[in-house]
């Protein structure tokens, strides 16, 4: 009788438990460590996850790795190392000391629960805009200390915080051949390429988008020995400061008319979830790994 029972409960739950795929930032968000496995990302930004991932220290000689208890400062190996050297440069301002660093990835990549769609498998790190002037923060103040805003006008222009060795960051971290791309608020894009006076191709990877004024994203290329790493399209050619001029123009301050809706364009995807099968089959073994 109370076997029967158990089968009937069994059987009313069974359809809807059926077919129902755990989220995969259900299953990556619960991982609290890295991968005990040879370091390699597999897939795309939004799309993948990190084998072998590596913790940030906490506090290095010319960083500071910030609100610890989100558990988002794993990377490739290979992002640890862009971040000790790019950090090193920064420290050289007049004013900061190094980098304040916000999320990379989480210890075994993957989507989130919250947050980002990309920084999914360990090359996507945020850069405070904050000059990180005190590396001796408490775990607490990590927490409690915000990055400030550098934009005026909702982006079109920077603001007075705005400096020189902002621009001269950028510039090092865009000059890095490490690095695939750097998204920033557009002002920031169109004060640099009214600066500078030098060299210009390091423009090209610096890519205009929303928000990004209290922080920078960088962009690490696949490296190499990850097969399976899906890179993007490189930028198109050029500096691209008519285009981020364009982008004020168009999109923020709205002077000129946004361009027509290109009738060939395929109608915009509903975003779903992504559940593990969407990932590259290489990440199952990633979250199974010791
Ligand atoms: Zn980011």
């Amino acid at each position: 009788m109370i076997r029967h029972f158990f089968l009937v409960l069994l059987l009313a739950v069974a359809p809807v438990t059926a077919g129902a795929e755990p989220l995969a930032k259900q299953l990556f968000g619960a991982a609290t460590t890295g991968s005990d496995q040879r370091a390699r990302a597999y897939g795309g930004y939004a799309k993948g996850c990190l084998a072998g991932g590596v913790q940030l220290p906490q506090t290095g000689p010319t960083w500071q790795a910030m609100r610890l208890s989100r558990n988002r400062n794993w990377g490739h190996p290979v992002t640890i190392d862009f971040i000790r050297d790019l950090s090193a440069r920064a420290a050289q301002q007049p004013g900061w000391n190094g980098l304040y660093i916000g999320d990379i990835s989480q210890p075994r990549g993957g989507p989130m629960l919250t947050g980002h769609r990309s920084h999914q498998i360990g090359l996507d790190i945020d850069i405070w805009m904050l000059p990180a002037r005190d590396l001796t923060l408490s775990r607490a103040q990590r927490e409690s200390l915000s990055s400030i805003s550098m934009q005026r006008a909702k982006g079109a222009y920077v603001n007075k915080r705005w400096s020189r060795a902002h621009h001269e960051i950028l510039k090092a971290a865009a000059q890095d051949p490490r690095v695939a791309r750097i998204f920033v608020f557009a002002g920031a894009k169109v004060q640099m390429c009214a600066d500078e006076t030098g060299d210009r191709d390091w423009l090209r990877k610096i890519r205009p988008w929303w928000g990004h004024h209290y922080h920078f994203h960088v962009r690490l290329k696949c490296p190499r020995g990850s097969r399976k790493c899906v890179d993007q399209a490189p930028p198109p050619p050029g500096d691209g400061c008519a285009e981020a001029q364009e982008w004020v123009d168009m999109r923020i301050l709205k002077v000129t008319p946004p361009p027509p809706p290109d009738p060939n364009a395929p109608p915009p995807k509903p975003r779903r979830d992504l559940t593990l099968s969407d990932l590259p089959r290489q990440c199952a073994a990633v979250l199974s790994s010791d």
